[in-house]
């Protein structure tokens, strides 16, 4: 820490990332490394995304992008039959979700409610920005009691499929959450939602205080992207408008909203590889039920699992020795469990493989 830093931030635990091996590194095996700790699609994206960064567009990078990203936005607003005022792009949700806390959770309006167990970045947002916030326990099952968040009279963020755990509630349970709590904000999460869950985005034009976010990190194969959108009634957008307009006009770049656009046209080729993933972790998890690995039920595009005789932290050092990464918190409740992304199906063949070895 240098002598200069605010000593408002001092004690910041900074949200820490998945690890991103160089594209040349090799495991102790001295392979590529199999990479299922960040949740990427193991496809790529669809040939019209590709063949969209053409060389005009890349002779194009010379201009700042359109900062409001309007040709994918009315393209985003079609997708969903909402009006282009109920749509903002951002640099990832990770932005949007920034932006949120600072327009919604900050102020004498603030404060928020999320699960203990979630995505990791809300607690870090909340201490960023100041917020307050309640960690609402899950039960013993990983399940989100929605009764904690109905008529709560707080605002409230839920990732939904929930993660690290995958569990999903649904629709109708959104709705209570919204319709309870007209007066807060109510952030659902739908980075996952693709891979078994029900979106809350048709709910919008019946409630004013619901704000979905997606991303094109997961089911749109474009993590390197950093693409996302948030949608909501109008009056929102604008104020999440007013926030990036104070922080970072461009924040969306040129090659982004090209191919975010394009992916709009994408549809059968995204619905055949979430089949596929969906498929491929009904059949990872049957694997490893054999093994006696305990999981939850996801809905996402990972698996969260735990093996009564291997702690997570040794299946997580096992399984990188082995050149396989997966993702391992030392977090109260849940040591004892790893989250394991669904990639190719041989990707999890060479997994299932490696965890038979080392249950050996
Ligand atoms: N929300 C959840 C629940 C996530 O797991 C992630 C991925 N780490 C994100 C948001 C962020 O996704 P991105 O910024 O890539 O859109």
């Amino acid at each position: 820490m240098s002598r200069f830093f605010s000593d408002k931030f001092k004690t910041l635990k900074p949200y820490i990332p998945g690890e991103q091996p160089k594209s040349d590194a090799l495991s102790p095996l001295g392979l590529p490394y199999i990479k299922l700790n960040t949740n990427e699609s193991p496809y790529p994206p669809p040939p019209g995304v590709i063949s969209a960064v053409s060389k005009k567009e890349l002779e194009l990078q010379r201009l700042y992008p359109n900062p409001e990203g309007a040709l994918l936005v009315s393209k985003l607003a079609k997708h969903y039959g909402v009006l282009p005022e109920n749509i903002m792009i951002g640099n990832g949700s990770d932005e949007l979700l920034a932006f949120s806390f600072l327009a919604f959770f900050t102020g004498s309006r603030g404060g928020v409610l999320f699960p203990d167990i979630t995505y990791g970045f809300y607690p870090v947002y909340a201490e960023l920005f100041d917020v307050p916030y309640t960690a609402l326990p899950l039960g013993d099952d990983f399940t989100v009691n929605i009764n904690d968040y109905i008529g709560s009279g707080k605002n409230i963020v839920l990732a939904n499929p929930n993660a690290p755990t995958g569990i999903a509630l649904c629709a109708s349970d959104i709705e209570k959450i919204a319709k309870s709590n007209q007066n807060q904000i109510v952030l659902i999460d739908e980075a996952y939602v693709d891979f078994g869950a029900e979106s809350a985005v048709s709910l919008i034009s019946k409630y004013d205080n619901l704000l979905v976010i997606h991303t094109y990190s997961k089911a749109r194969s474009m993590a390197g992207a950093r693409l996302a959108y948030a949608i909501a009634s109008a009056p929102i957008i604008s104020d999440l408008m007013k926030i990036k307009y104070s922080i970072n006009s461009y924040n969306v770049n040129r090659l982004a909203q090209t191919m975010g656009a394009a992916a709009l046209d994408e549809d059968l080729y995204y619905k055949e590889k979430q089949t596929q993933i969906i498929k491929t972790r009904k059949y990872t998890m049957s694997e490893l039920e054999k093994f006696g690995f305990i999981m939850t039920d996801s809905k996402a595009n990972f698996i969260f699992a735990k093996h009564p005789s291997l702690s997570g932290d040794e299946l997580y050092i096992k399984l990188k020795a082995r050149g396989i990464l997966i993702r391992h918190w030392n977090k109260p409740r849940i040591a004892d469990y790893v989250r394991i992304t669904i990639g190719t199906k041989e990707q999890m063949d060479a997994l299932i493989s490696e965890i038979r070895e080392i249950l050996r």
